[in-house]
């Protein structure tokens, strides 16, 4: 890593959003073959104002940067300050994203090599979960006089770098500073300008050959990255590297959900050659039973043609009658309960629970059936699949910071309607697609959602 010219870079700005935010302040610390060669900051007036939260955290205030120079004054300077140097940031994707977008205004293409330095901390301590600055500065014991301040965070990556220098072998850094800098060798039907077409967002992917045979459906939270490593990697499966790949085509997305939501949808429509598994969660199966209103014993039921709004009686979600019945059997092993009454055997009694001693005895009369019912009821509670959360469909709205997008997801009963970018829109996809089919897979992406607990303002109550 410290045999190139390096720029490490930290700045502050307005906001999240390259799109509108502007830079309040740039520092970065010159490295040229491991050494020091000096650093540089610089308050900029964004010409907007500073939020009050933004305002606490860097401490950088309206009246700061009032007196200071506006980006378009700077750009010339900065610009060859920064030529022919691999730029390094921590969660690069911002930092570059927000230079990019400046230079752009001014009319300067700015396309460095970058490195990120959280992908490399993850790359180089795999069995950390943390790499935000803080954490570290935390664990290898670095300091920061000025947190939130670019300069200060700027020499804390400085630091950082000679660190892994000191904690690291050397041939390891370089493969992961390789990993990051690797330039894709693209299949000659590709356009050259590849790279910088591919937004850095989120969204799926899909490469056609010449014939528009789909060959590979994915998804990444950042395209441009997981669209080129399929050209980089040393552990490509054969088809990636092929010359048949004639054309990509995307689909930006302003979040996960509607990454996931995208993804599910494409596989099911393109039905791409080398996908593992493309119909993996095709089919869906819940235990049917309820203690009141039965049946008698639980029931696995194909949930394809079932209403998914009043979901009390289902317990659990399989992908096959068979993982249902083998749940339930584990279940009532655990339990106690009996295999007869469990719906995993056929009676006359004893079970073969009873026998291994397990069932306490409700096929030879030992329990009774009330009792039985009550224990199974506790056994099964903790499958409940969930009813519908909310008193009607529901928006889920997602925004992306860097690209400014925001996208907005009608769901109802555990259904996708569809998505809009405007809420002017929501009626009308309300209206239009009410009865959109239940998909075991939307249903999964869902619940997977609600459980990460949607942050306020997330979600608008639409019916
Ligand atoms: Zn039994």
């Amino acid at each position: 890593m410290l045999d190139r010219a390096l720029v490490f870079l930290d700045l502050e700005t307005t906001g999240a959003t390259a799109h509108f935010d502007r830079i309040t302040e740039i520092g970065l610390v010159e490295v040229d073959q491991g050494r020091h060669m000096g650093e540089w900051s610089s308050l900029v007036n964004p010409e907007r104002p500073i939020s009050s939260m933004i305002e606490s955290l860097t401490g950088i205030t309206d009246a700061m940067v009032a007196q200071a120079p506006t980006f378009a004054e700077l750009a010339r300077d900065l610009f060859e300050r920064l030529a022919g140097k691999t730029l390094v940031a921590h969660n690069a994707r911002f930092d570059f994203g927000f230079l990019r977008s400046e230079f752009r205004r001014v009319g300067l293409k700015y396309a460095p090599d970058v490195l990120c330095t959280v992908r490399l901390s993850r790359s180089l301590y795999p069995h950390e979960r943390r790499h935000n600055l803080d954490s570290l500065i935390e664990r290898h014991g670095l300091s920061c006089d000025n947190r939130h301040r670019a300069l200060a965070d700027a020499r804390v990556l400085w630091d950082f770098t000679q660190h892994i220098h000191r904690d690291i072998e050397a041939a390891e850094i370089r493969k992961a500073v390789a990993d990051q800098l690797k330039k894709p060798q693209l299949p000659p039907g590709l356009p050259a300008d590849l790279a910088d077409r591919l937004p850095e967002s989120p969204g799926v992917y899909a490469f056609y050959t010449q014939d528009n045979v789909v060959l590979h459906v994915g998804k990444s939270t950042n395209l441009r990255v997981r669209v080129l490593s399929h050209f980089n990697g040393d552990k490509r499966p054969a088809w990636r590297a092929s010359a048949e790949i004639a054309r990509v085509e995307w689909d930006a997305a302003a979040g996960d959900l509607g990454m996931q939501i995208r993804h599910r949808r494409w596989l099911k429509r393109l039905q791409p050659l080398h996908n593992s598994k493309p119909r993996q969660d095709e089919e869906l199966w819940a235990l049917q039973w309820d203690a009141v209103d039965g049946p008698s014993i639980p029931v696995p039921v194909d949930t394809a043609g079932l209403d998914l709004s009043g979901t009390a009686r289902l317990h659990g979600m399989f992908r096959s009658k068979r993982t249902a019945l083998n749940a339930l059997r584990k279940i009532a092993d655990e339990h106690g309960l009996c295999h007869i009454g469990a719906g995993v055997q056929k009676g006359p009694g004893p079970c073969l629970g009873y026998q291994l001693k397990r069932c306490r005895g409700m096929c030879v009369g030992r329990e009774s059936a009330i009792a039985h019912s009550m224990r199974m009821m506790q056994a099964l509670h903790a499958l409940r699949v969930r009813d519908w959360p909310h008193s009607g469909p529901i928006g889920i709205r997602e925004h992306d910071p860097i690209t400014g997008r925001t996208e907005i997801h009608v769901v109802d009963r555990w259904r996708h309607l569809g998505s809009a970018d405007a809420d002017t829109d929501l009626q009308d996809i309300l209206q239009s697609r009410a009865d959109a089919p239940f998909d075991a897979g939307i249903y999964r992406i869902l619940v997977q959602y609600f459980k990460s607990k949607p942050r306020d303002g997330e979600i608008i109550v639409l019916g």
